[in-house]
């Protein structure tokens, strides 16, 4: 054999690239280990801020229709509570974990910080499906849930507020027994109450409508024109169907729409009102008159102007993150981008409005809703609705500017805001004992 054939390299072996780390409550704190890079903060600080404060799970046992009882299992975790209260959404649904619930409770806080009200951040979640219980069912889950988080609740250290599957009529169940259990009327102990108990006006379009300010904001930066610019969304619920209303207001056009059975497309233009009204009729905007059918998948990478994604989290991955084809992407969703698909999009030149920004009207307004319960007022939708603007166009150029002056993409930017003023928060008060 010649010395040349014995030297020959050996083919290497197919080295597959490593996964994508999906986990959400680890993907939050990769997005705060950035910031906390760039802000330097020392390691005991970094690790008061980066794990949740309080954990509570509990057992929800539920009489059902049939007779039978079922146990549920629920959560609640209040990340941080440095800046005030705990504060986020209660979420129904099969695949609710307590590391998602731990995510989302760590995103609200540094949403809090990113619009600067005077909130910490929570979140709680119940593993089950909606879709498959009745309204009484529904209404005895929420009671048992709320009955068994009591003792972490309340007006003055957390206050849920509706997300994914529930709603209006769900926080008039909890803010009840809450009320019940208390012997008193405690209005400010959720927000996202219907109107006619304590409810805001403007709080059911509050998200969708802070996401169409920072997009108007974006479109000037993006140099896009609003007015006909093309507009893809995947999620037709509270945040995503708003949003398409309110965008076709201001004369964009929707190209398409989604839920979870599926997606409507067409170029030309689809109209959102029609479309919920189809969702109510039959459950789903698949289907729906005027549009060809089109995959979540396919959706996110739609040549258009906007991108909103406005359902769960992950969405926008490495894997496909290459392919999305939007000037802008505006998070109306929590956590529907990852830190590596992040890097793809800033790469492309792609403008994001992160959740902690984009999102934050919903969680704005029901500061204000708290606000109003505490003084026992109300102010108007308009009044609502300027107040919303200013805080949204004020949070907006702050985290550009951290954005031009770091030289980071609008999330980084939007921790690093966020995770310096509830570090500011944590080393003034300093710490007990
Ligand atoms: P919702 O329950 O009103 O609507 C959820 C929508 O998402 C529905 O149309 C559903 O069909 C769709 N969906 C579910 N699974 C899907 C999938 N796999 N693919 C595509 N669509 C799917 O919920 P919402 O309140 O609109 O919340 C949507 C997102 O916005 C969530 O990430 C939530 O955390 C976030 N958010 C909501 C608020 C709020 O005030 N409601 C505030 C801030 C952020």
């Amino acid at each position: 054999m010649s010395t040349v054939a014995k030297t020959m390299p050996r083919p290497m072996p197919a080295v597959t690239p490593p996964r994508e780390d999906l986990n959400p409550y680890r993907i939050s704190q990769m997005q705060f280990d950035i910031a906390a890079e760039y802000l330097k903060l020392d390691t005991g600080l970094r690790q008061v801020l980066r794990t949740p404060k309080r954990i509570l799970e509990v057992s929800i046992p539920v009489k059902m229709d049939n007779g039978q009882v079922k146990v549920f299992t629920g959560y609640r975790v209040q990340h941080n509570i440095a800046r005030g209260p705990a504060k986020g959404g209660v979420r129904y649904h099969p695949s609710v974990s307590l590391d998602e619930v731990k995510a989302l409770a760590a995103w609200m806080a540094w949403k809090t910080a990113t619009v600067n009200i005077p909130f910490g951040g929570g979140k709680g979640g119940v593993i089950c499906d909606p879709k498959r219980m009745s309204k009484a069912e529904l209404e005895r889950l929420t009671r048992r849930y709320t009955s068994e988080i009591l003792p972490i609740i309340g007006p003055d250290c957390d206050i849920p507020a509706p997300d994914v599957y529930t709603d209006a009529q769900v926080m008039a169940w909890m803010m009840d027994t809450y009320s019940m259990t208390t012997g008193h009327t405690v209005l400010g102990v959720v927000t996202g109450k219907p109107i006619a108990m304590g409810g805001s006006p403007g709080r059911h379009e509050a998200t969708a409508r802070g996401v169409l300010y920072a997009i108007e904001e974006a479109c000037k930066v993006k140099r896009i024109n609003l007015r006909g610019a093309s507009v893809a969304i995947q999620g037709f619920g509270n945040a995503g169907s708003i949003a398409a209303r309110l965008l076709l207001e201001r004369k964009a056009k929707i190209i398409a729409l989604s839920d979870s059975r599926g997606g409507v497309h067409n170029p030309r233009g689809l109209d959102p009102l029609k479309a919920m009204r189809f969702k109510e009729r039959t459950g789903s905007i698949v289907g729906m008159p005027g549009g060809s059918r089109i995959s979540n998948e396919d959706l996110l990478s739609l040549k258009c102007d906007i991108l909103i994604p406005a359902a769960l989290e992950n969405v926008i991955t490495l894997e496909n993150a290459e392919q999305v084809q939007a000037k802008i992407v505006a998070e109306a969703a929590n956590g529907p981008s990852t830190p590596r698909a992040d890097e793809v999009l800033a790469r492309k030149g792609v403008f994001l409005l992160p959740d902690i920004l984009a999102n934050a009207g919903g969680v704005t307004v029901s500061y204000f809703e708290w606000v109003q319960n505490h003084y026992s007022y109300s102010w108007t939708e308009s009044e609502v609705n300027a107040k919303l603007g200013e805080v949204m166009r004020r949070a907006f150029f702050d985290v550009l500017e951290i954005s031009k002056k770091y030289h980071v993409h609008m999330r980084t930017a939007a921790y690093i805001l966020a995770v310096g003023r509830v570090a500011d928060a944590t080393l003034v008060r300093g710490l007990f004992p």
